[in-house]
Order: C-alpha cells, then sequence, then structure tokens
C-alpha cells in the first residue's frame, strides 16, 4: 500500500481500483506535471481521477467546472455522504450562504477541498478575484473541466462558455488542470485541446466509448407493402376499418364519398378534397406548427433558388405562394374564427363513414422526395 491506496480507501471507501486507466490517470494527476486528459465511458469513475489526488494535497482546493447545477450537487451530495467538504457558488444560493462558502476559501485553511462552479459563473467578477486570491497564496491544487466535450461544437452539448475556460488556463499556467469526457470523437478531443488551451504534452487516458451492456440492433422496416396498402384500401373503402393513417399519396384517386374527417399531420396541400364529397358536413383539422412552416418556408425558397429554367421558377413560385396563403390561413386568427362557426356545425355532426388521417411523405410532396432527404440531412 502507498499514499494513494491508502486514500482511495481511507476516502473513499474502495480497496482497489475499478480499472487499471483509472488508477493510471490518478497517479499521472497526482504527479501533477502535466495536463491530463481522460476520457472513459459513462460509470467508469472519472471523477474518482480528480478527487483522489485532490484530497492528498493538504490545504488546497481543487475548482471543477461542470455544466449543470444538477449535476454539481449530485457530485456534493456524494462527496458529503464521504465527509468531504464540496461547496459551490452559484446564481440560486442565498447571499449568506455564498459569503460562508467565500469567506472559508479565502481564509488561511480552508475547509472546502472541491469548488465545483458552472463555466458561466467563471466569468464573474467574484470568481475572478477569489482566483486570485487562491493562486496568490497557492491555495489551488487542480482546475478540472468535467463533461470537457461541451468545449466542443462537435460534441452534442456545446456550452459556449466553456469557451472561456481557455482563457483561465493561459492566466494561470502553474496549476495543473484536467480535462475528462465519456466522448471520444477525434475532432471533439482536438477541440479540447486546443479551445481549453491545455498545455502540451497532454498525459492521456483513453478507453474506447464502447459500451459492452449496449447491444444495438438494426432491422429494415416492412415499408408500405403494396399488397397491404391495396388490402388496407380495400377494407376502408368497404367501411370495414373506420380509420386509415397515411401520407398524402393515400386516397388522392380513391372514390369514398362518406369521408366524414381528415386530419393533416403537418402543413396541408389539398387533402381536405377528399373529405364530403357526397355533399355532407365533414370536418378537416390541420395540426400546425411554426417550426415545420420555417422547414417547409426553407425548402421551398431553396427549391426556387435551384430552378433552371423560367417554367420551373414559375412553378415553384406558384407553390411558394400556395403555401404562404395556407400559412396565413393558420395563422390569421380572423380568417379561423370566420371557419370555425362553420367547421363546429361539422363537428357536432356524427362522423360517419370513416376518416382519414393525413401525414406528409417524403416522397411525394415536393417531388424526387427532396422533402425527407433534406430533413434528414
Ligand atoms: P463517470 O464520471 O465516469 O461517469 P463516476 O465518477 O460517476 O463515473 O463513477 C461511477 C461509479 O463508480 C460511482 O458510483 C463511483 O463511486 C464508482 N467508483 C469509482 N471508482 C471506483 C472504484 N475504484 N471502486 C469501486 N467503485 C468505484
Ligand atoms: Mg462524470
Amino acid at each position: 500500500m502507498d499514499s494513494v491506496t491508502d486514500k482511495l480507501l481511507q476516502c473513499f471507501g474502495h480497496r482497489k481500483f475499478k480499472s487499471e486507466l483509472q488508477e493510471r490517470a490518478v497517479r499521472a494527476i497526482n504527479r501533477g506535471v502535466h495536463d491530463v486528459f481522460v476520457s472513459m465511458p459513462t460509470g467508469s469513475g472519472k471523477s474518482l481521477c480528480f478527487q483522489l489526488p485532490a484530497m492528498l494535497q493538504d490545504n488546497k482546493v481543487a475548482i471543477v467546472f461542470s455544466p449543470l447545477l444538477a449535476l454539481i450537487k449530485d457530485q456534493i451530495d456524494h462527496l458529503a455522504k464521504l465527509k468531504i467538504v464540496a461547496e459551490s457558488v452559484n446564481s440560486k444560493m442565498t447571499s449568506k450562504d455564498r459569503e460562508r462558502v467565500l469567506n472559508d476559501l479565502r481564509s488561511m485553511k480552508p475547509d472546502t477541498r472541491f469548488l465545483y462552479i458552472t463555466p458561466e459563473q467563471a466569468a464573474t467578477d467574484t470568481f475572478k478575484s477569489l482566483m486570485e486570491h487562491l493562486v496568490k497564496y497557492k491555495k489551488v491544487s487542480y482546475v478540472v473541466v468535467d463533461e470537457a466535450h461541451c468545449v466542443s461544437e462537435w460534441g452534442h452539448d456545446f456550452r459556449p462558455d466553456y469557451l472561456k475556460l481557455g482563457h483561465l488556463r493561459e492566466k494561470h499556467k502553474e496549476i495543473p488542470w484536467v480535462a475528462l469526457t465519456a466522448t471520444a470523437g477525434v475532432e471533439v478531443v482536438k477541440d479540447i485541446m486546443t479551445n481549453l488551451k491545455l498545455l502540451t504534452p497532454v498525459a492521456q487516458f483513453k478507453t474506447p466509448s464502447f459500451r459492452r451492456n449496449l447491444f444495438y440492433d438494426v432491422i429494415y422496416q416492412n415499408c408500405l407493402k403494396s399488397e397491404d396498402r391495396i388490402s388496407i384500401q380495400e377494407q376502408w373503402s368497404k367501411g370495414e376499418c373506420p380509420c386509415v393513417c397515411a401520407t398524402v399519396s393515400f386516397g388522392m384517386g380513391v372514390d369514398k364519398a362518406s369521408v366524414r374527417a381528415v386530419a393533416h399531420w403537418g402543413l396541408a396541400q389539398n387533402e381536405s378534397g377528399r373529405a364530403g364529397r357526397d355533399g355532407k358536413s365533414a370536418f378537416c383539422r390541420i395540426y400546425y406548427c411554426r417550426s415545420e412552416r420555417n422547414a417547409v418556408d426553407f425548402l421551398l425558397k431553396s427549391e426556387i433558388g435551384r430552378c433552371k429554367t423560367p417554367e420551373q421558377k414559375k412553378r415553384c413560385k406558384n407553390a411558394y405562394k400556395s403555401f404562404e396563403i395556407m400559412v396565413k390561413y393558420c395563422e390569421e386568427r380572423a380568417v379561423r374564427r370566420a371557419l370555425e362557426q362553420h367547421t363546429r356545425r361539422a363537428m357536432s355532426a356524427r362522423l360517419q363513414g370513416g376518416g382519414l388521417v393525413v401525414t406528409q411523405d417524403s416522397s411525394d410532396l415536393y417531388g424526387e422526395g427532396r422533402y425527407g432527404q433534406e430533413r434528414e440531412a
């Protein structure tokens, strides 16, 4: 047993390291010679990599940047159970609590071993002057950046305020930094190194983020086989099946006079034409949302931009005009109100004969499936 394994048991109650990599990372951070980058999958014990070495440095505080207050609370609670004093300075605290934490940190022998803060907090004057003070009296053990992928635009949780931490790294070159993440993509790692301005050579401890306990599976969808489609259409026409959920192409030429309701999931084209051909009241509803409107607006405008002939351009512009009318209809309350009275009457009429729910398909809305492809891209 050495002082490291001693502390592992004494402070954290673990008899051994979770992995060889965890031990190597702990020992490298403890040496404090280089900046350290740790990339290990979620649950592999990254926190201990910086918490254990920090406990070996008496009268010093580790500054830990973490992206979320909920995450900070979780870590502080976990350390409190181990009787290790960890604090935070954040906007949600009472001023009394804040003063208590700041007073302790400014004292000669602070009780606080870990100060957890968000990157936003790092930009405040309170933190800047506290940092100056702690550095001046050599009270900072390490600066830790947890969830370090937040500094990369390639990561899934990019946080612009993480970028500002790079200045702090440049300002206090004498303090070792530790960055940890479960994301190991090449671009993300590159961003972590450059954006946090870690001092080279950086000691890196990485395991692939492959998680053995997750089993991935891909099955081809049996898309709307044509036989199924025909039989469903027949059942619907005969009234055996009261409601069909379909794409816009369904029902285009279907001669069913008694459609009592058409619901459009998304911006409608002209499918309401399929309702009430028997002359009786029918109910048509659009589920409209602005993000969908913006997406369609973008796609139609790009389509206009791509037109090569004047005929194409005219057709696309007409499509855009129809779209504008539809948007206007959906958005203008006055127009809608006037029509609501009519539809309310239709709603109260008993729905007979069946309904049709229309969704917009990638294939036939704006031709050649471009709509769907661009949306996925
Ligand atoms: P990560 O940040 O990598 O997702 P955590 O630091 O939250 O993982 O640790 C995950 C769990 O592993 C925690 O419950 C922690 O107490 C436990 N753990 C860490 N190191 C060890 C160890 N050496 N032995 C046993 N459990 C450990
Ligand atoms: Mg973690």
